[in-house]
């Protein structure tokens, strides 16, 4: 076992806000219904489809090629970004996913003991939506104050499972020894591979049902796994009374 964990990461999706299991596609209804209602239904195909291209792409560049963000999404769906049908099409979109992004209630107790450990709280997700969203879910439910650092990757080049995503997250809440950081995460590829080939240890939630062809065959062996949020604070707690 390497030495004194000082940072704890953790992804966003299926992790901080628990999985729920959603048709995408539908997802984009309530954009297309204000931007286009009479074309609703091909058009939110036509977002899903844009938005399905780059995670393929992401997923097949290893993260080096990273999420972009949803001004790439409206760029390839051909999308009149500056028109006021856009701008009240993203209020409903953002609205629609609002009852998903709800932050697990062990979040503020588990952040808060870790903080008063002395250990660091940074978040690192694959996201197309812009940090001031991610900024308002958190502030919403109490978060926002907890956290050391963020990165969001719809403002960086590569994503998870790309080693730069890892550094920059460490960076983000001055860490710079990977072997004194945890990452905690709902997917093996993405968060627990990613995390662990850069010298981090990694503890997975394996709660979320992510759909198959999302997942990326990995062979990996997380150095924790916990089945509540809560239990992170146990696992680095034992991790540093050892170290
Ligand atoms: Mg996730």
């Amino acid at each position: 076992m390497t030495g004194r964990v000082d940072a704890v990461l953790f992804d966003w999706g299926g992790t901080l806000t628990p999985w729920h299991s959603l048709d995408l596609v539908a997802q984009w209804y309530p954009y297309a219904q204000v931007y286009d209602a009479a074309r609703a239904k091909e058009l939110a195909q036509r977002l899903f489809d844009a938005e399905e291209s780059i995670w393929q792409r992401q997923r097949a560049t290893g993260g080096a090629a990273g999420t972009g963000n949803l001004e790439r999404v409206f760029e390839i769906a051909g999308i009149d970004t500056g028109s006021w049908q856009h701008a009240e099409a993203m209020e409903a979109y953002l609205e629609g996913w609002d009852p998903h992004t709800h932050t697990d209630p062990d979040v503020v107790p588990t952040f808060q003991a870790l903080r008063a450990d002395g250990i660091r709280v940074g978040v690192l997700s694959n996201t197309m939506w812009p940090r001031e969203h991610h900024e308002n879910v958190f502030e919403r439910d109490g978060v926002l104050h907890l956290i050391d650092g963020a990165v969001y990757t719809s403002e960086t080049v590569s994503g998870k499972p790309h080693a730069d995503a890892f550094h920059a997250a460490m960076a983000a809440v001055g860490a710079t020894d990977p072997a004194r950081v945890v990452f905690v995460g709902d997917r093996p590829w993405d968060d627990v591979h990613g995390a662990q080939q850069v010298g981090m240890r990694a503890i997975l939630v394996p709660h979320s049902d992510i759909p198959l062809h999302q997942q990326m065959p990995v062979d990996v062996t997380p150095d924790a796994v916990v089945h509540r949020l809560g239990e992170v604070l146990d696992v680095v707690r034992g991790w540093n009374s050892g170290a």
